[in-house]
């Protein structure tokens, strides 16, 4: 176990910046996902803290140590990637092993430590098998044990569940969180999907053109996102992003006018809100009347979109409630949950 620090790390390809002065403190023993849109410079960040890609400048400690001029090898971490990374003509043993046989630790301990992993992974009964006789999610399991077999001081992790199908994604998802709190190890994951992120991270860090946006609990995220591009990225479907004007303590837009007494802010502004904090009623009682885009039942709720000048608003509604498309119905916005962003920087400003 080790806390990992990136001191103000970049990477520039030729003029490109891919990596923009990220700093962060990752604890012993966290799990940090590192979440963004493609190209946001997820996977390049973190192989700068493999030793796989070198910093263009900057530092990255692991146990507080500089680490920049040490190779990969040298790092005391196992990586997990999208693509297993297992050798298709050795068993899953000796996939498993393999770490072992490197560091050269003796035969009966390495077949021992091999069993133990492979029965925490739930893999023991498929030892002597080849790769492409294992399922997808066996092969994901093997990636997987290979990487705790050696109880290193660092997994790094880059979409390891993106080529599961969804059911599987979602098992893995609790098996991988519940091993790594059983390790402790301290935990590096690379992903777009924000659902893993809310659903195993102790903190996401959000990313965007190479440049951290926010960092922190995911819920601390989810509630009260630094700006309108976190805002719009987690959450599913994602928050409402609408144009407004605000003043005199009321948020004004062609289709509504609502009273917003706890906002001081005054002039042209982005009100965020999410699909879950609004309501759908009767027409005529809500802030505006529109008619039902689309209405999918979701199981536990009714998701109904409407339009709103050039956007579509979306909507999580009981789902007792029964409306059918082209219906002229009442939106309400809960006003207890409403976001303000700028509408020149999109920074939170209410
Ligand atoms: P994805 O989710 O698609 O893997 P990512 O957030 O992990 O995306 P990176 O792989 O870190 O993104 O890439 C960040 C940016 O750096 C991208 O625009 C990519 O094209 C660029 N990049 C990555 N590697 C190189 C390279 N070797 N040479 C030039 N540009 C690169």
């Amino acid at each position: 176990m080790a806390p990992v620090t990136l001191n103000s790390i970049t990477k520039r390809w030729g003029t490109f910046v891919a990596v923009d002065s990220i700093s962060l403190d990752i604890a012993d023993g966290e799990f940090l996902v590192l979440l963004g849109p493609s190209g946001c410079g997820k996977s390049t960040t973190m192989r700068m803290v493999a030793g796989l890609d070198e910093p263009t400048s900057g530092e990255v400690l692991i146990g507080g140590k500089v680490v920049n001029d040490l190779p990969p090898g040298a790092r005391d971490l196992a990586m997990v990637f999208q693509n297993y990374g297992l050798y298709p003509h050795m068993t899953i043993a000796q996939n498993i092993g393999y770490p072992l046989k490197v560091a050269r630790v003796p035969k009966a301990e390495r077949e021992r430590r091999v069993r133990e992993a492979a029965e925490r992974v739930e893999l023991a009964g498929l030892l002597d098998r080849k790769p492409s006789a294992l399922s997808g999610g066996q092969r994901q399991r093997v990636a997987l044990a290979r990487a705790i077999v050696r109880t290193p001081q660092l997994f790094l992790m880059d979409e390891p569940l993106s080529n599961l199908d969804a059911k599987l994604r979602v098992s893995m998802r609790a098996q991988l969180k519940h091993l790594q709190r059983e390790l402790g190890t301290t935990t590096i994951y690379v992903t777009h999907d924000q659902v893993e992120a809310m659903t195993m991270a102790d903190r996401v860090a959000v990313m965007r053109d190479g440049r951290l946006q926010q960092v922190g609990a995911p819920l601390e995220i989810y509630n009260r996102p630094a700006n309108a591009f976190v805002a719009g990225f987690l959450g599913n479907p994602s928050m409402n992003l609408i144009e407004v004007d605000v003043s005199d303590g009321r948020v004004r837009h062609p289709r509504f006018s609502i009273e917003a007494r706890d906002v001081r802010l005054s002039g042209p502004a982005i009100l965020g809100q999410r699909p879950e904090d609004m309501s759908v009623v009767n027409s005529g009682e809500g802030d505006f009347d529109g008619e039902v885009y689309t209405a999918e039942l979701l199981g536990d709720s009714v998701l109904v979109t409407t339009r709103l000048g050039d956007e579509l608003i979306a909507v999580k509604a009981d789902k007792s409630i029964s409306v059918s498309m082209g219906e002229k119905v009442g939106f309400r916005f809960g006003r207890s949950a409403l976001h303000f962003f700028s509408r020149e920087t999109g920074e939170r400003i209410g």
